[in-house]
Formats: structure tokens, C-alpha cells, sequence
């Protein structure tokens, strides 16, 4: 093959959070606190993290460093603009300076805002990446550390965090590498307690993004090699995770993946999250779920545009038929699929809850999405109705 190195155009690579992961890393997290400069943390979680007993897992490592608990956890699952005033408020008022988000992705991204919240004006709509709002971040935000609780959205290593927003209503992503925490503290023991439904939607969710990232369009040869590992990673073990939610290496598998689909996605996204976005917003789908049932159909969309790159992704999901490209493409969408049955995902849209009437209202918002520009293949929306419902 010939090789794919643009000699026509600069591009742009990036990976800075440092990482402390292996099981029993949250012992770090004093360590890392003093490194940072930090005297009193504000913890942003939510309320099923601390029922969980994670959080009380987290204040007794803090407490034998003499660090102050102070927590704020009023994160919702699906977190809007208020969350955060509610949490720069608390971080206000118990004179915070410094932030450990713990949880899910919506605590994480959360815990970015109220970051960036405390030395910027609101409202968030200014910052909004899609008007171009980048510009207005300043990197004067405080510290923050981030404990991720699942192994999906990689939240912990991205620029991102996404909210709705009560000037426009609708979901928005706020981007700049000002919001990337400073340390991510991975320790696959905080994820044994995840259910099998919730470990199977946010494997998914890493899943796709290491596949989205890996065929999407675009020079990125080392989020390429990142995504092809996850990809790897989550073939051998999610199905033993959800079997078995104390696998400790196969819990540590899936906590690498996700970090490698978020490190990869700063390549790009595609039509999976771009019709999971509208999916979340229209049918109240959960992101991961979304992704998982609607991936099949995709890289049916993009099976002739992609073939070289699938037939890579079903030998790292263990292929060993030595079949033509055309062949290991088809069979890195059946892989998919049975991994998707081995782990419970509903087959079908119809199955989740998603009602035929709103498929066009969906593909249109999944049109508006900024996912898909980088899908190997052009979606206009028209194609995404298609997809969305062959899916259906
Ligand atoms: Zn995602």
C-alpha cells in the first residue's frame, strides 16, 4: 500500500493528561491533589456515585491525608447549564480551589464546567465550540482531577464536556484543551460494581468511539494506532466483564479502551454518534446504547468506502480466515454484531423504545450534528434516515 502521509498540509497531534491507572490508583489521589497545588477540592459527582459508596471510598483516601471532603453531588444524568451554577455556587461558597470530578461521563464533563465557571462569565452558550466559542476559554481555570466510575465516555482524558443549555435548549459541546483535567485517576476496582447493562452501553460507547475514530477520514496514524488497540482491547473482554463484573484485568482492558476512544475521537467522530446524539436528545436512548444499535447499520453505510480499514478491525477482533478485504469487512460487521448480542443489546431500535414516527425528526437533528463530517463516506441527511432505519 502506498503510503497515506499528507505532503501537502501541517497536522496537529496531542496527548497530555498524565494517567495514574491500576487497581487501588485512587491512593494517588492525595499525591496528586498536593502536586497541583490544591488545599481544598470541591468533589462533583452524583447521587448514584455516592450511593454506590464511591465517593465515601474517595473521602476516606482524603481524609487520611487530612483533606477536607467538601462534595457537590448534584449532577443529573443527562446534565444541563444549571448543574453547573449549581456547582460553581457550592465551590464558591466553601471557598474551593481545585476540582475532583468522580463518576460517569456527565460528572466529569460537569466538573470541567463548574472549572470553567469559576473564573469565566456565564452564560455557557458563549463558549459553545459550535459559534466558535473556543476562543473566549482562557486557561486560567483551577486544577481539576478526574476518577472515572465506567469505562465509556473517556471523559477523563478529553477537551470536552457537553451540556444542554437554557439560551439554545439543545445539547452542546464546549471544547478547548483549557477543560482537559490535569491528572486522570483510572482505577479499574471503582468500576466492579457497574451492573451488566450499564457495562455493556458504555463498553459500547468506548467501542465506537475507537472504530468512529479508526475509519474516520483524516491523517491521524496515532489515533489510529490507539483505536486499533481499544478496538483489540474491547473484543477480549467486555463480554467477560458483563458476564463476570469483577474481572479485574478484563475491568482494566475496558478502562484502556475508553481512555484510547477518547485519545482517538480527537481525530474524529462519524454517523454512530452523530444519529446517537439525536437518538439521546429525541428518544431519551442512552448514548452508549444508541451507538451500540446503530453501528451495525453504519458500517453497512460505510462497508465500500471502508473496506481496507474493516478488515483491519475484524482481525483485531481475532479473524484469522486470511479472506479477501472485501470478505474480512463484511465479517468485522457480523463481529459486531454478535458482540452486540453477547453483551445484550437490543437488536433493534424499535426494540429501545424509539417510535418510527420520530426517525425523520432524528435524522434531521443527526444532519445538525457535528459527528458526522468525518464519517469515511458523505451522509447527507437523507442517508442518515436510511441508516436510521435500517436500524429501526
Ligand atoms: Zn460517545
Amino acid at each position: 500500500m502506498m503510503s497515506d502521509v499528507p505532503t501537502d498540509r501541517i497536522i496537529e497531534m496531542s496527548y497530555p493528561t498524565k494517567i495514574v491507572f491500576g487497581p487501588g490508583a485512587i491512593e494517588r489521589v492525595p499525591a496528586e491533589i498536593e502536586r497541583l497545588g490544591m488545599k481544598r477540592p470541591l468533589v462533583v459527582t452524583d447521587a448514584g456515585i455516592v450511593k454506590a459508596g464511591l465517593v465515601e471510598r474517595l473521602c476516606g483516601v482524603l481524609s487520611r491525608a487530612r483533606i477536607a471532603c467538601e462534595i457537590f453531588d448534584g449532577v443529573e444524568p443527562d446534565p444541563s447549564e444549571k448543574d453547573a451554577f449549581d456547582g460553581v455556587d457550592a465551590y464558591r461558597d466553601r471557598r474551593c480551589d481545585g476540582v475532583i470530578a468522580m463518576g460517569g461521563g456527565s460528572p466529569l464533563d460537569v466538573g470541567k464546567l463548574v472549572q470553567l465557571l469559576s473564573t469565566h462569565e456565564p452564560p455557557l452558550s458563549r463558549y459553545d465550540d459550535a459559534t466558535g466559542g473556543d476562543k473566549y476559554v482562557r486557561p486560567d481555570l483551577p486544577p481539576g482531577i478526574a476518577i472515572p466510575t465506567t469505562a465509556g465516555s473517556g471523559s477523563e482524558v478529553s477537551r470536552s464536556a457537553v451540556a444542554s443549555l437554557q439560551d439554545t435548549g439543545r445539547k452542546t459541546i464546549i471544547f478547548s484543551p483549557h477543560l482537559l483535567p490535569r491528572v486522570a485517576i483510572c482505577d479499574p476496582l471503582l468500576t466492579v460494581g457497574l451492573p451488566p447493562g450499564l457495562t455493556a452501553a458504555t463498553g459500547m460507547d468506548a467501542f465506537t468511539h475507537c472504530l468512529e475514530a479508526y475509519v474516520a477520514s483524516g491523517f491521524h496514524p496515532l489515533a489510529d494506532a490507539l483505536a486499533i488497540d481499544g478496538i483489540q482491547r474491547v473484543g477480549r473482554s467486555l463480554e467477560r466483564v458483563v458476564e463476570d463484573g469483577k474481572d479485574l484485568a478484563g475491568r482494566g482492558d475496558m478502562m484502556i479502551a475508553a481512555i484510547e476512544g477518547a485519545m482517538a475521537f480527537q481525530k474524529g467522530l462519524g454517523a454512530a454518534h452523530a444519529l446517537a446524539q439525536a437518538l439521546g436528545a429525541v428518544s431519551k436512548l442512552h448514548h452508549g446504547l444508541a451507538n451500540a444499535v446503530v453501528l451495525p447499520a453504519v458500517m453497512e453505510f460505510n462497508r465500500a468506502a471502508s473496506a481496507h480499514r474493516l478488515a483491519a478491525v475484524a482481525i483485531a477482533l481475532g479473524d484469522n480466515s486470511l479472506a479477501r478485504e472485501e470478505v474480512l469487512a463484511a465479517n468485522a460487521i457480523e463481529r459486531v454484531r454478535r458482540l452486540n448480542e453477547a453483551v445484550a443489546i437490543p437488536k433493534r431500535l424499535r426494540d429501545v423504545g424509539v417510535k418510527e414516527e420520530d426517525l425523520p425528526r432524528i435524522a434531521e437533528k443527526a444532519f445538525q450534528d457535528t459527528s458526522h463530517p468525518t464519517n469515511p463516506r458523505k451522509c447527507a441527511q437523507a442517508d442518515l434516515l436510511a441508516i436510521a432505519r435500517e436500524a429501526f
